[in-house]
């Protein structure tokens, strides 16, 4: 048995579970040449890993529309046909032929126009991938396949690997690399799953079918648990359910300053499912929905017509205010069907705001599903990272335009839709009286605006002590931007993750926040500070 101390906590709770290694592995085929007699052998080697990977994909196509183009993929004539005349005419073995087979077939989708095509290419490499694995006999490791409860120990996990997690089963995250703020964290307090990032050496102790304990909040780890020790986890489960059963008695409280003004506690959200997984917590909107999971989770840009299905339902099932944030990718957010040129300084470069005033057809796409789908609820929009009065401007322009495209086909939308900012960027702060003027609300965004003030990375471990909203430059520019925001009579939120920080609340009433908006997971411990502090309970 062995105790392992963490410095910091991404998601609250208890879990005691098997580890399961998330590794990525080296596929690489074997390059030696077959003699004349092995032929056949290799070829049937290659139709049987076809097979397997066949009833594979036909299983996940049956709960997840995007694997149906894999299976068309994984069964089309040009692969079979390539792939033996490899064997036949070049002598190669199965693997290399399966290998240079995909190569190919990708190329031909790479080398298209048309967006859509090429973006093919990506699920030719997965089914690739698939196939490889098959004929080498080891498992792939993908995360949504997971189908027993595990905890998933990884060197670091990438949004695109967290959006596949199954709550019924990934019980609990355990990771190398990461900080608090980083994406993994925020998707697994979305999602009420305990988590430890940053734990360096982990992973080469552990292996999977391990046993391990966690207990998140106060950062701990037990490698292979003795009976006493197990048996006290249980305990420790047990009373962190109590603790919930108090905490969802408080829910049909709503905080009001001794003042009498009403503080909004919103949700942060990633998806529609997400908001109807938080209405038990009894939310009064969501202040950030991250419309970038939506584009993450695909395998081409979404369409106007599947953006504007997401944000109607998550329009529909929200009980008050929506806020869909326009698409943030860029900085650690990659796209699995789109190559981000390599950028010296990612969280300096090309993202956000950025990317969509530059792809305005692509930004005016989800513009339009948005507008649309405020006919159905109370949805306002919100731009990420703006640095200058002109940006913001022009992001408006772009919604007026699609307002106006819309107006002349007839298709309704909610005309004073409101549109604000996220306040992330040392800029927004400094020209925040400004900016009051022209946007509806601000948000503040303290995971970037942390590591923007400061100059320290979010994500990196070795500096995380240095990464703290609690320091003065930091909350001076809350102070000031909500002071701003107040004199111009425009409601300030924050959606970054200080708001969902039981040690920051005081200071955030204190100086004037009118929303606090979190991961659902964080609401009722919030709520219950906020009615402690307004002097209700
Ligand atoms: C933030 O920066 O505080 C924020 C909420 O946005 P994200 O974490 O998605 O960058
Ligand atoms: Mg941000």
């Amino acid at each position: 048995m062995e105790k392992i101390y963490v410095e910091k906590t991404a998601s609250r709770g208890i879990a005691i579970s098997k580890i399961y290694k998330y590794e990525e592995m080296d596929l690489k085929p074997v390059q030696d040449k077959i003699g004349e007699q092995d032929k056949e052998e290799h070829i049937g080697k290659f139709l049987n890993a076809r097979e397997c990977v066949r009833k594979e994909l036909e299983e996940l196509a049956a709960t997840n529309e995007i694997f149906s183009a894999h299976l068309e993929m994984v069964m089309d004539f040009t692969l079979e046909d390539s792939v033996k005349s490899k064997i036949n005419n070049n002598s190669d073995n199965a693997e290399s032929a399966v290998d240079e087979a995909i190569s190919e077939v990708a190329s031909v989708f790479e080398m298209m126009d048309d967006e859509y095509m090429k973006e093919r290419a990506s699920d030719i490499y997965d089914v690739g991938k698939r196939l490889m694995a098959q004929l080498k006999g080891v498992p792939l490791p993908d995360i949504g396949n997971i189908k027993e409860e595990v905890i998933i120990l990884a060197k670091d996990l990438f949004p695109s690997d967290t959006v596949k997690i199954n709550t019924d089963y990934v019980k609990g995250i355990v990771t190398e690399e990461g900080g608090v703020t980083s994406h993994v964290s925020i998707i697994a307090k979305n999602m009420g799953i305990p988590a430890l990032v940053g734990v360096k050496g982990i992973f080469n102790k552990l292996n999977t079918g391990d046993i391990a304990c966690m207990d998140a909040g106060k950062g701990i780890i037990v490698i292979s648990p003795e009976e006493d020790v197990l048996n006290e986890y249980k305990q420790k489960q047990q009373e962190f359910e109590n603790e919930k059963l108090r905490l969802e008695k408080l829910r049909d409280h709503s905080v009001v300053t001794k003042e009498g003004k009403k503080i909004s506690l919103c949700v942060n959200v990633g998806n529609a499912e997400d908001i109807e997984k938080a209405l038990p917590v009894k939310m009064d909107g969501v202040g950030l929905f991250r419309s970038e999971l939506l584009y993450m989770e695909n395998t081409h840009f979404p369409t106007e017509e599947e953006q504007f299905e997401v944000y109607k339902r998550a329009a529909m099932l929200c009980p008050s205010e929506l806020t869909i944030r326009t698409l943030d990718i860029g900085g650690d957010k990659e796209l699995p069907y789109f190559e981000f040129e390599k950028e010296d300084n990612p969280f300096l470069g090309w993202r956000a705001i950025r990317i969509s005033l530059d792809m305005k057809e692509m930004f005016k796409e989800q513009l339009r599903a948005i507008l649309r789908a405020s006919a159905f609820g109370n949805v306002r929009i919100m731009f990420p990272m703006i640095i200058s009065i002109e940006e913001l401007k022009e992001a408006k322009a772009v919604v007026e335009e699609c307002k106006q495209e819309l107006r002349k086909e007839g298709i309704s939308f909610c005309e004073d839709i409101e549109t604000g900012m996220m306040m992330e960027t040392p800029a927004s702060v400094i020209l925040a009286e400004e900016f009051a003027k022209e946007a509806d609300f601000f948000s503040i965004g303290t995971n970037d605006l942390t590591q923007y003030l400061l100059a320290v990375d979010r994500g990196n471990k070795k500096i995380a002590d240095k990464y703290s909203y609690f320091h003065p430059a930091v909350l001076n520019a809350i102070k000031h931007i909500i002071n701003a925001g107040h004199k111009e009579n425009i409601k300030i939120g924050m959606c970054g993750e200080m708001a969902g920080d039981i040690n920051a609340t005081k200071i955030l009433l204190e100086y004037g926040l009118d929303e606090f908006s979190m991961s659902a997971g964080s609401i009722d411990y919030i709520r219950e500070e906020l009615l402690k502090l307004t002097g209700v309970i």
